[in-house]
């Protein structure tokens, strides 16, 4: 099928040749094809040998997929894509700890029984060396087969890890008392990013400093092209990569020793402390980190994060509890013993950060800053990257052969991206294409409200409760509402006041997990003619993933934005990243920007699409002049 472009896209190609560095911006609105424009210029503009594509979330690679053999099938490319998953969606669940596996693949039992398999095919090589190379041709082999297969593979399918084993003809794992049957594709998955011409991936493949998978073809690469998609969801970057120091988790390594010390022999470790004596030193620490936590946090938020602010002696802390915790390390652990390997990395874990804390007090720590988080479970402390260029700065030198293409449909401005994300664009480079998707019907700024933290009391919630309530019972039936917040706090303040009367059903961002369900449910309810109120935050994950659609058609009509949702003044963290950017208040204000295009963007997906915009909040008077897809309309 030939490929038909639309008039804007075939602007940004032009704009997009003409470019005149390795770092370029483009900013598309959602719904305008944003990614087949990238990729039809990494073969017809920029004839990348090597186009690594890396993004958020398994969803958004299912679209990148499907443009791919769009492309593919008009006879663009004949490259082959490589799309990957992280461990967490081939580990079984009780392998994953902290969102990170517990058991290395090496020891990992279900990597055992692939090389099992592989070695299948080596029979009668008696040579070790020889039957190594063997199983690693076995295994590049699996990676060549499963590389042709990944085009009619789409990636957003549940079980991925039993969708590449039917392919390669091996069977997915199983448990049976305690014993692991079944293989993992994840390492074959791994190996085919050798031969493709396209890989597609979250960001951690490659930004990650600890993963960095991509870097090495990167480099060998003659004209690589990077695109990074949704280049706003950058700035969750700092937050991932944080080092976290819990008095919780101190806690839970005591208690878990203590476990451990029943089933192995911990009498031989060498200077170790016995567990009984150990859990009462290490809860009397714990106690004294929170008390520590505490002072510094005095008078923040849950969520919110705050000075430190007795690093000496938190630090004097943190050392006593690794000299305490640090033998146990040496503890012999049968290696398929994933409770045990829970308990050791933990440990290692809290040695890790203990180093860089260490750093961070020596001043070694570029770019870090050190915060006292308050979390639901208490407080813990935090090493942060302040900005999310201090994450994979140094990568933007290493790859000097690279071109990078950031995207997105809420671009930040030139000096954010800049400053922040810490990538040189030339004046030039930065090419904003107007498409003009969807209509906004109107736009109505409520004044009579503000969001200012200094205002906010019941008095504010119930008012802003009495105006949603007001504009969801005056609307039209068999539409969704998107409410959106400022933050989690404002959300549920304002929902204790909130009463629709039966007028909608509300859909709660926090209580509603899926947005598959939230989509379903929606569509259930607008189809019997009822309405929807969408209640999200600014920035979570129903203004960055929630598309209700039915028949081609966004289903969500309206779009509340409920206070202007600027960051969390009053975080330190946040404030740190304002202030080492450069930007100060512009950043705030950024910021904001981003999150309200972001949840408009929601309800405009075609060309068809309609919506009506309502700003609560005094302060829009003129904050509305600063969003761009409204001055557009
Ligand atoms: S081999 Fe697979 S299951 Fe085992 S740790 Fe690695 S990713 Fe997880």
């Amino acid at each position: 099928m030939p490929i038909e472009l639309r008039p804007w896209q075939v602007e940004a190609l032009g704009r997009l040749s003409r470019a005149r560095g390795r770092f370029i911006a483009l900013g598309m609105p959602t719904g305008s094809g944003k990614t087949l424009t990238a990729l039809y210029a990494a073969y017809t503009v920029f004839n990348s040998d090597l186009t690594i594509y890396l993004l958020r979330t398994i969803n958004e690679e299912g679209v990148v997929w499907h443009e791919y053999n769009a492309l593919r099938g008009g006879g663009i490319t004949n490259s082959d894509i490589s799309t990957l998953h992280g461990k967490r969606h081939f580990c079984p669940r009780e392998f994953i700890d902290e969102g990170e596996p517990v058991v290395k693949c090496g020891n990992c039992p279900l990597y055992k029984n692939l090389i099992n398999d592989a070695s299948a095919h080596c029979t009668g090589i008696l040579n070790s060396d020889e039957k190594r190379e063997c199983i690693d041709e076995v295994l590049d082999g699996w990676s060549i087969k499963l590389l042709k297969s990944m085009r009619s593979i789409d990636p957003t399918t549940a079980d991925i890890n039993e969708a590449y084993l039917t392919v390669l003809g091996l069977k997915p794992p199983s448990e049976v008392n305690g014993k692991w049957a079944g293989d993992c594709s994840y390492t074959v998955m791994i190996g085919t990013v050798k031969y493709a011409g396209l890989v597609v991936g979250n960001y951690n493949y490659l930004l990650h400093p600890g993963v960095k998978v991509l870097k090495g073809i990167a480099e060998a690469a003659r004209n690589p092209l990077i695109i990074i998609d949704e280049a706003h969801n950058l700035d969750g970057l700092p937050d991932a990569y944080s080092r976290r120091i819990s008095p919780v988790r101190l806690r839970e390594m005591a208690s878990g020793i203590t476990e451990l010390c029943r089933r192995y022999n911990c009498g031989r470790i060498e200077g170790a402390v016995r567990p009984d004596t150990l859990t009462p030193l290490i809860n009397g620490i714990a106690n004294k980190l929170e008390e520590l936590y505490n002072r510094s946090a005095s008078g923040f938020k849950v969520g919110e994060n705050a000075p430190v602010v007795d690093i000496e002696n938190i630090t004097r802390l943190v050392d006593e509890a690794a000299v305490l915790l640090a033998p146990y390390l040496e503890l012999e652990v049968n290696e398929a013993d994933v409770k045990a390997l829970r308990v050791i990395n933990r440990i290692g874990r809290f040695i890790d950060s203990k180093v860089m804390l260490d750093n961070y007090v020596a001043g070694r720590l570029r770019g870090y800053g050190a915060y006292i988080h308050v979390g639901k479970k208490g407080p813990s402390m935090w090493l942060m990257p302040k900005l999310p260029k201090y994450v994979y700065g140094e990568l933007l030198n290493e790859l000097h052969n690279a071109t990078w293409l950031l995207m997105s449909g809420t671009l930040p401005s030139i000096e954010y991206i800049r400053r922040v994300y810490g990538f040189p664009i030339h004046d030039d480079d930065y090419i904003i294409i107007n498409a003009r998707i969807g209509r906004i019907n109107s736009v109505r700024i409520i004044d009579t409200a503000s969001s200012r933290y200094s205002e906010r009391g019941d008095e504010t919630f119930r008012n802003y409760a009495g105006i949603i309530a007001n504009i969801v019972g005056g609307s039209p039936t068999g539409i969704v509402l998107l409410v959106v917040y400022p933050s989690y706090e404002f959300m549920n303040s304002v929902l204790k006041y909130l009463n629709l009367n039966g007028v909608a059903v509300a859909l709660t961002e926090g209580v509603v997990k899926s947005l598959k369900a939230v989509r379903d449910e929606a569509v259930r309810i607008v189809e019997g003619g009822g309405r929807v109120v969408l209640n999200a935050v600014a920035g979570g994950r129903f203004t960055e993933g929630v598309e209700i659609r039915h028949n081609g058609e966004s289903l969500i009509k309206a779009v509340i934005i409920a206070g202007v949702p600027y960051p969390n003044f009053r975080d330190t963290a946040l404030q740190d990243r304002a202030r080492e950017s450069g930007l100060g208040e512009a950043w705030f204000e950024q910021r904001a920007v981003v999150n309200i295009m972001q949840a408009i963007g929601r309800s405009i997906r075609s060309r068809n699409d309609t919506v009506d915009i309502i700003l609560i909040d005094e302060r829009f008077r003129w904050f509305a002049r600063r969003l761009p897809l409204l001055k557009a309309n």
